[in-house]
């Protein structure tokens, strides 16, 4: 029985073709800007957003380090969503590494920060506070993208205030699949962007951040100080490059088995959730409390993974098939008729 593994677009494995491009991947010492594989794939990836440059990076967690590294400085500030990921699941690494203070306030239901309360949030210019430099947004944000004229007015925001605006756009593709947007057209308010290649685009490792060439410059900097500088690392960029020109239009299948598990799940009765509200690859459903140790285990029995939380958070990706989406729904019902 094949498992299927629900609890993160991140699990996916490479298959057989995007393993073959790593194995003849050209490589160089990318610490000495050598590797060819990893400048086509930052030549690719910025290209792709509209931005001068990009960097390659291990990890996500790492580029949007290193944006806040160089976007702000030792005591200055950024304001950033309560449950955005730069602020709650990066361990805190703009504090801890930089001097960075996070200024959080809650997300609104639709993933947008409302500008009015963050305006009442950027710091007046007195030594008293710290010095507010950058607004940090999300795009995709639990799923859901972010309204298409938002960041259009984020921009003219900072603008008025002075400020940076930087994207965690991890899932931007699911974000422009979904809108009919192009990444660019989605990443151009924004004065720099981090992508994930390894969620929904199917890679082993990686992301990029982009932005203009003097940024990227800098960044560049900061990835070698907190120990980011790869060397041979075109064999990773080769399964970024083959990501990209053969993992986007895809996504729109991840959503529609998406959608698919939702409608499947509102039908069953203790089921909580509103298939409306489900836009991506990533499906919120709420399940008693009292059974909700049992339904995983029994869901592990039957070779299925989720994420143990709830609601619970589902997440479709390129090794769940719709044959995936039917067994699963199948299990649960065989669950809950027991
Ligand atoms: C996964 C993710 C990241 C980066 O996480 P890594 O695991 O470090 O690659 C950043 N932002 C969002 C919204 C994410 O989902």
């Amino acid at each position: 029985m094949k498992p299927i593994d629900l609890r993160s677009d991140t699990v996916t494995r490479p298959g057989p073709e995007m393993r073959r491009v790593m194995a003849q991947a050209e490589v160089g010492d990318d610490v000495f800007g050598d590797d060819p594989t990893v400048n086509s794939l930052e030549e690719l990836a910025s290209a792709m957003l509209g931005k001068e440059a990009g960097l390659f990076l291990p990890s996500g967690t790492q580029s949007n380090l290193c944006a806040l590294l160089t976007h702000c400085g030792r005591g200055d500030e950024y304001i950033v969503g309560q449950q955005a990921h730069t602020y709650i699941y990066e361990g805190g690494g703009g504090a801890a590494l930089g001097g960075i203070q996070p200024q959080p306030l809650d997300l609104e239901t639709d993933g947008t920060l409302d500008l009015g309360k963050v305006e009442k949030l950027v710091k007046p210019d007195d030594f008293h506070f710290a010095r507010t430099r950058l607004l940090c947004l999300e795009n995709t944000t639990n799923g859901r993208v972010l309204p298409r004229d938002y960041g259009e007015q984020a921009r003219a925001f900072v603008d008025r205030h002075g400020l940076r605006l930087h994207l965690d756009g991890a899932r931007i593709f699911n974000a422009a699949v979904k809108s009919g947007q192009s990444a660019a057209g989605i990443a151009a308010p924004f004065d720099t962007v981090s992508i994930c290649l390894s969620k929904g685009l199917g890679a082993p490792v990686g992301s990029i951040l982009t932005g203009g060439a003097d940024f990227i410059h800098e960044a560049r900097r900061w990835r070698k100080v907190v120990g980011g500088g790869m060397r041979q690392s075109g064999l990773l960029a080769a399964a970024g490059i083959y990501a990209l020109e053969n993992h986007l239009e895809r996504l729109a299948d991840d959503h529609a088995n998406a959608a698919r598990l939702a409608a499947g799940l509102a039908a069953f009765e203790g089921c909580e959730i509103d298939p409306g509200t489900v836009q991506t690859n990533m499906i919120y459903v709420g399940f008693p409390p009292d059974r909700l140790e049992t339904f995983i285990a029994h869901l592990a029995d039957n070779g299925i993974l989720v994420y143990h939380s709830n609601p619970l958070r589902l997440v479709t990706h390129l090794d769940v098939s719709s044959e995936d989406v039917d067994r699963f729904l199948s299990v649960v019902a065989g669950f809950l008729a027991a």
